[in-house]
C-alpha cells in the first residue's frame, strides 16, 4: 500500500521525463508561433465552476470529479478539465477588456477524474490544451485544429483521423432535439440506463454512447437541422480545413451535448488494438463565459492527453530516443586527481556541458563502465601522475579514441 501510488496515477520517472520535456516544448513553440501565452489556473476550484462550465448533465460531472469539503467546509473539485478555469480567469482577471482575441495555452496540466482505470484512463492525467476567446470567424477554428495536428506531427504522431461536426446553435438545437427525441423515444427500452437518463436531460449525449451508439446509426442528425449561420460557419471551417490540406472526416456522432457548446466541435482519433483513442477533443463554446457571469464572449479550444500521445508514440514505435546524460563524464584515480575531478566537472557546467564524476568511490573499472551506461559521450580520465604533467587522457566513446590533452586545452578541445 505505502510503496504503491493509488490506482489511475501515474509516476513519470527519471528516464522517462525527457519523453513528456519533448511534447512540453513542441507545445509550447508551436503555440507562441500562433501568438498564443500561457495560462496557469489552480489544481482546485469551486465545485460550482464545474457544474456550471463543464455542465451538470455530463459524465464529468455526475460521475467523475474529485468533489471534497475543505477546512473551511467549502465545496472544491479538483480540475477535471481546463477550459472551466480558463474562462474563469478570463473574467476574473477582466482579460475581455484586452485586445481580443485573447489566446492562451497549457502545458501538462494535470487534470482529475475519477474514471474506470483502463486503456487511456487514468484519474490523473494531463492535458495540454489551447483555449481562444472573442474569436467568432471559422479561420479561428482551423487555426486551433492546425495546432493540434502541428503538436501531434512534431511529436511523431501522424495518420490520425480528424472527425468533425457542428451542434448548431441554441436557436437551431431546440427545434433538433424534438425530431430527437420524437425518434429516440420509442427505442428507449432499448437502451443502456444512463442513455435512458440522458434522454431527459441531455438527448444529444445519446449519440455518443460507446453502447448505444451502434442501435442509432439512422438517428436524425443536427447537421441537417443547422440554421444558416451555423451551417455557414461549418462550411466555412471545412473550406479553410481544405485550404490548410488537413483532412477531415464529418461525424455526426461527435456531440460535446452541453448547451453553451456550438457550432464546431471536433476529435482527433487514433486506432489501437483496442479500439478507437481520442487524443484530442475540442470545440466552439460561444456561450461558456456568458453562462458563467462574464459577458457575451465567443471562444473555442481543445484538449490533448499527453499520456494518450505516449501510448501512441510507444504503439507506433515513434518514441524518441533517450538523449544521453552526460557529454562528460570523468574518472579518477586517488585522491588529488579527485580534487581536480570536482573542480573540472564544475568548470565544463560551466561551459554549457553536461558533466559529472563517480561520488561513490568506485574503482576506474567500475567508473569507466558507468560511464558507458551513461552514454557519455566523453570520458575523461584523471590520474595522478599524468595530473603533476600537465596533462589528462580524453576519451571520444563513439569513436572509440583516445589522445592525450592538456589540462588548459581540455575544454575547447572537447567543445571543438
Ligand atoms: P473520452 O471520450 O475518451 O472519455 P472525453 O471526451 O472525456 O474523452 P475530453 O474531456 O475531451 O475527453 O478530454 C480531452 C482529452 O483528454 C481526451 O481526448 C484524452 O486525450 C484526454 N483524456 C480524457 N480523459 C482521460 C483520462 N481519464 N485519462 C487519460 N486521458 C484522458
Ligand atoms: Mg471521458
Amino acid at each position: 500500500m505505502l510503496t504503491q501510488a493509488p490506482k489511475g496515477t501515474q509516476d513519470v520517472l527519471p528516464q522517462d521525463s525527457y519523453r513528456w520535456q519533448r511534447i512540453e516544448d513542441s507545445m509550447r513553440r508551436i503555440a507562441a508561433l500562433a501568438g498564443y501565452r500561457e495560462i496557469r489556473t489552480p489544481m482546485f476550484e469551486h465545485t460550482e465552476l464545474f457544474q456550471r462550465g463543464v455542465g451538470d448533465t455530463t459524465d464529468v460531472v455526475q460521475k467523475e470529479m474529485y468533489t471534497f469539503n475543505d477546512k473551511g467546509n467549502r465545496s472544491i473539485t479538483l480540475k477535471p478539465e481546463g477550459t472551466a478555469g480558463a474562462a474563469r480567469a478570463f473574467i476574473e482577471h477582466h482579460l475581455f477588456a484586452e485586445p481580443l482575441p485573447c489566446k492562451m495555452f497549457y502545458v501538462s496540466c494535470p487534470a482529475f477524474r475519477y474514471e474506470k482505470p483502463q486503456n487511456g484512463r487514468l484519474r490523473q492525467f494531463h492535458q495540454n490544451g489551447v483555449e481562444v476567446f472573442g474569436a467568432k470567424d471559422a479561420s479561428v477554428d482551423a487555426e486551433v485544429i492546425a495546432l493540434a495536428m502541428d503538436v501531434l506531427r512534431a511529436n511523431g504522431i501522424d495518420g490520425l483521423r480528424l472527425a468533425v461536426n457542428s451542434i448548431g446553435c441554441p436557436t437551431c438545437r431546440a427545434a433538433y432535439h424534438e425530431k430527437l427525441k420524437a425518434y429516440l423515444e420509442p427505442r428507449l427500452p432499448s437502451l443502456c440506463e444512463t442513455c435512458r437518463d440522458r434522454f431527459v436531460r441531455n438527448p444529444m449525449r445519446i449519440l455518443d454512447c460507446k453502447e448505444d451508439a451502434a442501435k442509432l446509426t439512422d438517428a436524425p442528425a443536427m447537421l441537417d437541422s443547422l440554421c444558416d449561420d451555423c451551417r455557414d460557419h461549418f462550411e466555412k471551417l471545412q473550406s479553410y480545413l481544405r485550404a490548410l490540406d488537413i483532412p477531415y472526416e464529418i461525424d455526426a456522432r461527435i456531440v460535446r451535448g452541453l448547451d453553451y457548446y456550438t457550432k464546431t466541435v471536433f476529435e482527433i482519433i487514433t486506432d489501437t488494438d483496442n479500439g478507437p483513442l481520442t487524443v484530442c477533443g475540442g470545440g466552439r463554446y460561444d456561450g461558456l463565459v456568458e453562462e458563467l457571469g462574464g459577458p457575451d464572449t465567443c471562444g473555442i479550444g481543445w484538449g490533448m492527453g499527453v499520456e494518450r500521445m505516449i501510448m501512441v508514440q510507444d504503439a507506433r514505435g515513434t518514441a524518441p530516443e533517450a538523449p544521453a546524460l552526460y557529454d562528460v563524464f570523468v574518472c579518477t584515480l586517488g585522491e588529488d586527481a579527485r580534487l581536480e575531478g570536482v573542480k573540472l566537472v564544475r568548470e565544463l557546467r560551466a561551459a554549457g556541458l553536461r558533466a559529472d564524476l563517480d561520488h561513490a568511490a568506485r574503482s576506474l573499472k567500475a567508473q569507466f563502465k558507468f560511464a558507458g551506461k551513461a552514454n557519455a559521450k566523453y570520458v575523461v580520465t584523471l590520474a595522478g601522475d599524468e595530473l603533476a604533467r600537465g596533462v589528462v587522457r580524453l576519451r571520444d566513446m563513439d569513436a572509440s579514441e583516445e589522445k592525450e590533452v592538456s589540462r588548459g586545452a581540455l575544454i575547447n578541445e572537447i567543445k571543438r
